[in-house]
């Protein structure tokens, strides 16, 4: 067969040689130890957490080695294509500090010299190679139609596996050179698939950066390349994006595993080094019932980037979480470095937690809270703002309004030495502090305790005075006496029977109704930020 030949009648068209486009595409300069990595999604129209998960390992990969983090839409998939890929994930990477390097906008603006970024714009480039390819001896077109022929062919040769190589029954792969002019003749349109030299009994040992060595069996299936619509597959166009893109480090989920074989005969047909592989474990949940299942977007609404701004989740509550999920050392490290920068991390890729990472929602609130209670009052109405404008624009006039009370609110048990730890994301603000915008409409009262609770409220419309913080305190105390509550807490647990409760005990009722709730930040500085006028008027709405 006149290989020569066959690929120019194949791509008479295709004007670049392999060559040139290197020449495009010299090596990256880089320091000792710089990593290329590439966040590779395809457009779905919004950002999986699991991509995100896998991109701040690109990032952090890239970011400390002083190498290059870019973006490449992988749009081949016409069917799945959605407009503005790029701006989505551009979007929600700079929200969280990690824009790349390297990235285009669609119809815009292109940053970095190894572009195109879109995969659909690249074309040229993978035909090149598919025709270099075919010139060698080791592509060949293929005629079959998706829906005939080919099925029951790949069938048949995976029933055959352990025969090695079957491709000799494959109807296209031995088509003489006057069979496909004729194909091509009558209009016929053509795949590109690989010509495998593969043997299936065979296991190749894979050196992955999060799971360790893998025995996989050897490549032998005839994959195709470029499908029909001369558009490559995943598999092709990656081993041609990342040769040409400069990746040193290709990070991917491990459903791309199985196809792992298929890439490093790829790469060697094409002659080129293969990068180091990460594949990342899928990201699971717990169910109601306490299975682990995956993380899907259809069930789960944490499963989309957009679910963690429209609550106002801190973005490096989330980016601290995932660092936990990735890296099993994390948890030590910030027990040890409470407020250190995330950066200082002594993040490893290599030494990715290889078991199913669970997300629990809970326990990012818990490091939110923790984040969010290292904030300044002001740092916590600016991100408040910020989320509303976004989120909530029904609040924002009277955020803005009220910058000084609603600062205040913020600061509530704030500046001591063990801030509170209540707000994880900026959604609950209204409904945490509902009662700083209106009198309660609930009260948490015990029926038994109803009248006790009505007494003191009444008792104490004369007692009142903000003061002073001990002046309040000593009033209450004062009160408490008078009524026959123990105001010292060892007499009281000696004979309780001789009181009718204790200071807390009147505390808690005058807390409630103020807040509506047994508990709450400091009720002095709430009755304070109310002022006295408002506080008298909610205790006469009681009794
Ligand atoms: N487009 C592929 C995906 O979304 C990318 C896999 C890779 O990063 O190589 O799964």
């Amino acid at each position: 067969m006149d290989y020569q030949k066959l690929a120019e009648m194949l791509f008479p068209n295709n004007k670049m040689t392999v060559e040139e486009i290197e020449k495009k595409y010299p090596k990256r300069d880089l320091p000792k130890g710089g990593e290329v990595t590439r966040f590779a999604p395809s457009p779905t129209g919004f950002m999986h957490l699991g991509g995100f998960y896998q991109a701040i390992i690109d990032f952090n990969l890239a970011k400390r080695t002083g190498g290059v983090f870019y973006l490449r839409i992988e749009d081949t998939d016409k069917k799945r294509e959605v407009t503005g890929a790029s701006e989505i994930v551009m979007d929600v990477l700079g929200r969280y500090g990690m824009t790349p390097d390297e990235y285009q906008l669609k119809g815009g603006v292109t940053v970095g010299d190894y572009g195109p970024y879109y995969q659909t714009e690249r074309a040229e480039i993978y035909h090149a190679y598919a025709k270099k390819l075919v010139a060698e001896g080791k592509a060949f077109p293929c005629f079959c139609k998706k829906t005939e022929g080919l099925a029951d062919v790949q069938e048949k040769r995976e029933k055959n596996f352990s025969l090695g190589k079957i491709e000799e029954k494959d109807p296209c792969r031995n088509l003489t050179l006057e069979q496909i002019e004729e194909n091509l003749k009558a209009g016929k349109k053509f795949a590109i698939r690989l010509k495998s030299a593969g043997d299936g009994t065979k296991k190749i040992k894979l050196n992955d950066g999060a799971k360790g060595v893998i025995e996989i069996q050897e490549n032998a299936k005839d994959a195709i390349l470029l499908k029909d619509d001369l558009m490559p597959t995943y598999h092709f166009a990656h081993a041609v994006d990342d040769t040409l893109m400069g990746t040193t480090v290709v990070v991917r989920g491990e459903e791309w595993l199985p196809s792992y074989p298929l890439h490093v005969e790829i790469f060697a047909a094409l002659n080129r080094p293969q990068p180091k592989y990460i594949h990342t474990p899928l990201l699971y949940k717990f169910n109601e019932n306490g299975n682990k299942i995956k993380l899907s977007k259809r069930k789960h609404p944490e499963a989309d980037m957009r679910f963690f701004q429209n609550e106002g989740y801190p973005t490096e509550a989330l980016v601290e979480y995932l660092l936990n999920l990735i890296n099993s050392n994390f948890e030590t490290w910030r027990k040890q470095n409470p407020t250190a920068d995330l950066m200082e991390f002594p993040f490893n890729a290599f030494k990715i937690t290889a078991n199913t990472p669970i997300f629990d929602l809970m326990k990012l609130n818990d490091i939110s809270k923790e984040s969010i209670s290292h904030y300044s009052a002001e740092k916590c109405y600016e991100n408040l703002l910020f989320w509303a404008k976004e989120n909530s624009p029904e609040n924002v006039e009277y955020l803005e309004k009220q910058r000084e009370f609603v600062t205040k609110i913020l600061n509530i048990d704030r500046e001591k030495p063990k801030p509170r730890k209540d707000i994880f994301k900026w959604s609950m603000f209204f409904d945490l502090f509902d009662y700083m915008f209106g009198a309660p409409k609930t009260f948490e009262v015990e029926e038994s305790e109803r009248k006790a609770y009505e007494n003191v409220i009444r008792a104490y419309k004369k007692y009142l005075t903000l003061s002073s913080k001990e002046a309040w305190f000593e009033n209450v105390k004062k009160m408490a006496a008078e009524l026959g509550y123990a105001t010292d807490n060892a007499e009281y647990k000696k004979n309780p029977q001789a009181f009718l409760g204790n200071t807390a005990k009147v505390c808690e009722y005058i807390r409630v109704a103020i807040t509506g709730r047994k508990n709450s930040p400091d009720l002095f500085e709430i009755m304070t930020l109310l002022g006295e006028k408002e506080v008298q008027r909610r205790l006469s709405l009681i009794a």
